[in-house]
């Protein structure tokens, strides 16, 4: 059975949660591996997962990188490296993506924190966004923080040097044992404590500092709609469970909503 058969949301449940979120003053989401894995790529854990195939990192892979950039960096140029972000290179943001960045433009989604790395939510046209662990294409600098395109950088002498401060430049992507940059967590805790409601789409939402930002709305009355085609931990939390993956789901659910404005201008 393909994944988007299992779908099992019904349309009266897919109405209440539009109900809810046009309802809502300040609707976030947090997303998660599951919407990843609809675009084609593995997960980390698990059979098939990348990790199982070619080892967990370190845990203490920020450590580690401080301890010797250049051969960090020297790693990550290296042709085993490029085998692990292929499937990054080549995945295309789904339905699932497509909806949200159309939920956003309709100015009902305030903001939207992911877990994942893949850049799927950009290309999807998300403006307003918080990569709480990075984004794989993306090169940060530890010193000031700015961000660059890895075409701006040049990689000829390992390890580069911020072209803004002459920092140390690392990728943007969160290694084991790295914190979460500050601006990134700042922007999260601004958003989600202005939030009164969170779409969780694909995501157990088990990982902290994430986990926290939508329990944290919870806890302050407002609502969860988890978007999952399996039972997580969080669905005990939740106000609403739509049962399906994100890029059958999330479109439903759009319509729902842009068809209830409708309804309510004419
Ligand atoms: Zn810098």
């Amino acid at each position: 059975m393909k994944e988007q058969d299992k779908t099992t949301a019904s349309d009266s449940e897919i109405r209440e949660a539009a109900r809810m979120i046009l309802a809502a003053h300040y609707p976030i989401a947090l997303t998660g591996a599951g919407m990843s894995v609809e675009s084609g790529i593995p997960p980390f854990r698990g059979p098939g997962g990348l990790w199982t195939k070619y080892g967990e990192p370190p845990m203490n892979g920020f450590q580690r990188f401080l301890a010797d950039p250049k051969k960090a960096w020297e790693d990550r140029v290296s042709s085993r490296s490029n085998e692990l972000m292929q499937p990054l290179s080549v995945a295309k943001p789904n339905a699932g993506h497509l909806a949200l960045a159309e939920l956003e433009r309709l100015g009902v989604l305030r903001f939207v924190i992911t877990q994942n790395i893949d850049d799927l939510h950009r290309q999807a046209g998300q403006k307003t966004l918080a990569e709480i662990h990075g984004n794989w294409k993306l090169i940060r600098c530890l010193d000031c923080t700015r961000r660059f395109k890895r075409e701006e950088i040049t990689l000829e002498v390992l390890p580069p040097k911020c072209p803004q401060c002459g920092g140390l430049l690392k990728s943007d992507t969160v290694s084991f044992g790295e914190p979460i940059p500050v601006d990134v967590l700042n922007q999260c805790a601004k958003h989600s404590a202005r939030a009164d409601l969170v779409i969780v789409a694909g995501t157990s939402a088990t990982v902290y500092p994430a986990a926290g930002f939508a329990l944290e709305v919870k806890q302050r009355g407002g609502a969860l709609i988890e978007v999952n085609l399996y039972e997580s931990e969080i669905t005990n939390y939740c106000d609403l469970s739509l049962r399906g993956t994100s890029a059958v789901v999330l479109p439903r659910l759009v319509s729902a909503i842009a068809e209830m404005r409708r309804a309510a201008m004419s």
